[in-house]
């Protein structure tokens, strides 16, 4: 990869980088919904992705002709290397922007497009991703909410899981079965299923942390519309596998190096022995661990990043990234609670909390992202089969 940076793409990062920092006062906390289901929270982010729209900011890599800024892959690194400079976190308002705005772009009619994709970019939609079901997990494809044919509408029935942001969404990206005799992965259908409509109930779920981000939803008898299919019946394993490649396509890296950075300065504010935590070799030499192993994952995503800028498909870095990325962020958020000792067991903004708290909320969090877009014993498994050649387990 060329390190230097191109004068389109400095021009670019003087533009960012203007905007930002005009408008960073309108940015949320960096508290993610999925640790927290308040209202007033979802509120600030609501307000941030309309500011962003407004710049033209919203979704960067979507093309122009849906909206988007027709970002290059170097101009959305940027991007998000600007944003991390600022500590600030790319739009995060459900699933739209990131997965099922993409896979619409692939899969969907004009119509879908139309309706969906200037809606999503407004934050007049809100959209959730209906995958994992009680049962089916890592094994999605045995998913069992299923949908039958009535003619100009489909009747759902069944039930999902762990939906993030279910009760702020207005629409639903559904896998159902629409043929229980086929194979597994030959009769499931992707659809499009607005929240509103009647037989739809959603519970929230409290997670450790106290958030109220994930929910159950329950299907029944839910009429959607033939129109709301996406691609062919029976054939939604593949949009599904669309959307999938999206997710797991994110971005591991910069978030990990700020939380190192983070962590290097909690420890020059610990008290320890008359001086600091800092004074102690033995903390230096695990957070410079830390640090090495963040810069080895940013190499890494250059790598990934190479590999698209040459229009090869991904390769095993994504896996390599999100096992990594995820298991690294687990251990940095494990170390602050030894460096914090008894000031760890303060909960979130409890009076006299290191940082309000902010710190054993992360490690709480931190366990998440090892879970959701493919579990890493399941990226053990694909590095395991597909890097190093070994046999199926
Ligand atoms: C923060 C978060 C947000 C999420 N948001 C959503 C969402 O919005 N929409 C949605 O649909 N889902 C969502 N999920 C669910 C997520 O996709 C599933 O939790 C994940 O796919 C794992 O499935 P499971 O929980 O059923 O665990 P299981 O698949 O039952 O796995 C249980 C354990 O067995 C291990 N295991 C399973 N199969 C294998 C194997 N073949 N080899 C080795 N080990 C294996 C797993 O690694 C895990 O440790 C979210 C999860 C989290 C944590």
């Amino acid at each position: 990869m060329d390190f230097n940076y191109s004068p389109q793409d400095e021009a670019f990062r003087a533009e960012v980088r203007g905007w930002l920092e005009k408008n960073r006062q309108y940015a949320p906390s960096g508290r993610s919904p999925l640790d927290d289901g308040g209202n007033e929270d979802w509120q600030a982010r609501v307000r941030w992705h309309k500011r962003l729209n407004e710049g033209g900011w919203v979704a960067v890599h979507w093309p122009k002709e849906y909206g988007g800024r027709g970002a290059t892959v170097m101009e959305r690194q940027i991007f998000r290397e600007e944003l991390a400079r600022l500590d600030l976190i790319e739009p995060f308002l459900g699933m739209g922007i990131s997965l099922l705005g993409p896979t619409l772009m692939h899969w969907g009619t004009d119509a879908q497009k139309n309706r969906h994709l200037p809606a999503i970019l407004r934050a007049d939609e809100v959209w959730c991703q209906g995958y994992s079901e009680p049962g089916s997990g890592s094994d999605l494809a045995s998913l069992k909410t299923r949908a039958e044919d009535h003619g100009d509408y489909f009747l759902v029935n069944g039930q999902k899981v762990w939906t993030s942001m279910a009760q702020f969404a207005d629409w639903i990206f559904l896998l159902v079965r629409t043929d229980p005799e086929a194979p597994k992965h030959k009769g499931i259908s992707y659809l499009l299923v607005d929240m509103h409509s009647p037989g739809i109930t959603v519970r929230p779920l409290v997670q450790m942390t106290g958030g109220r981000g994930f929910n159950e939803v329950f299907f029944e008898d839910v009429r959607v519309p033939k129109a709301n299919i996406v691609g062919e019946k029976n054939n939604g394993w593949q949009v599904a596998i669309t959307t999938l490649m999206f997710e797991r396509s994110g971005n591991y890296g910069e978030s990990v190096t700020q939380q190192v950075r983070e962590l290097a300065e909690l420890a020059r504010r610990i008290p320890r022995n008359g001086a600091t935590a800092w004074d102690d070799s033995g903390v230096r030499q695990r957070i410079a661990r830390f640090a090495s192993e963040a810069v080895a994952l940013k190499y890494t995503a250059y790598r990934q990043l190479t590999r698209q800028l040459k229009g090869i498909p991904p390769g095993p870095e994504g896996s390599l990234m999100k096992l990594c990325g995820t298991e690294l962020g687990l251990a940095v958020a494990l170390y602050a609670m030894e460096l914090l000792g008894p000031y760890s067991q303060m909960d979130f903004e409890a009076p006299f909390a290191v940082d309000s708290g902010k710190w054993s909320l992360r490690m709480l969090a931190a366990r998440g992202p090892t879970i959701y877009a493919g579990t890493n014993q399941i990226q053990h498994n694909i590095i395991g089969e597909r890097v190093l050649g070994l046999p199926k387990g």
